[in-house]
């Protein structure tokens, strides 16, 4: 009985560990893992991961611009590396980037080095192509575990999540994906979207209803720093200001 009993917490000890994805725990307490902004401001954060993608982000970006939106584009390394002037072209347009790992491992299954190698290299990527350093990083799947906290606070990230999931990638329809999202909006809330993800064909169609369904509500769409920002725009605690800011050419070097 006592041993059933041991075998099963270390069981579930080893999955709360591994599975750390869903689960908020006392590593989103030390690191202020933002879920979603403050309840009582009617604002809400549009946020795309995965790009940028030569198929997707320009039509993402023609959509955003012609209904005047600012959003928060969680960029993998490689493919900014790999297409540098989509990247630019986010930035220059107004919308906030962040760092989404290099290669989209799942970070509780990697070693901290590498995980610290993950965020260093997408933040070179970044500022190599659009000379800006990201403040806020979204950990793939959402996966985080206590291994991996130094590697985001010794680079200042503060990690990013969602309280909204659009599920855009599951192939639903596009008025499906947006009424979801309306469903679930609250006042604060950080909505995950895809600008390339296999079955994610709908997201700029959703976009496109979505966000005139969102102002009709009420809420005014901003960047994730900006939901984040305290009241007091004087306030030396800003959320998203790392405490020790990296420039680009630090980061370059
Ligand atoms: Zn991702």
């Amino acid at each position: 009985m006592l041993v059933t009993l041991l075998v099963t917490a270390a069981a579930l000890g080893i999955a709360y560990l591994l599975c750390y994805g869903g689960i908020r725990g006392p590593v989103d307490w030390i690191m202020r893992t933002a879920h979603h902004g403050r309840r009582d401001r009617r604002q809400v954060a549009l946020t795309f991961d995965d790009g940028p993608d030569p198929a997707r982000t320009p039509a993402l970006l023609d959509e955003l611009a012609a209904q005047g939106v600012k959003a928060t584009f969680f960029l993998v390394g490689s493919a900014v590396d790999a297409h540098p002037a989509l990247c630019r072209r986010i930035v220059d347009e107004g919308h906030e980037v962040g760092n989404h790992t290099y290669t989209h491992p799942y970070l509780p299954l990697t070693r901290t080095r590498a995980v610290t190698r993950e965020l260093v290299a997408t933040d070179r990527a970044i500022a190599a192509s659009a000379g800006v350093v990201p403040t806020i990083a979204r950990p793939p799947y959402g996966g985080r575990a206590p291994w991996t906290v130094r590697a985001f606070t010794r680079l200042a990230k503060r990690i990013v999540l969602w309280d909204v999931n659009s599920f855009d990638w599951r192939g639903d329809p596009a008025p499906e994906v947006a009424q979801r999202v309306l469903d679930r909006t609250r006042a604060g809330s950080i909505i995950l979207m895809h600008e390339a993800r296999t079955g994610g064909e709908v997201t700029v169609e959703a976009v496109r209803l979505l966000v005139p369904a969102l102002r009709a509500r009420g809420f005014e769409l901003v960047t994730v720093s900006d939901m984040l920002r305290p009241r007091d725009p004087a306030g030396s605690a800003r959320g998203v200001r790392p405490r020790a800011p990296l420039t680009a050419a630090a980061v370059k070097s």
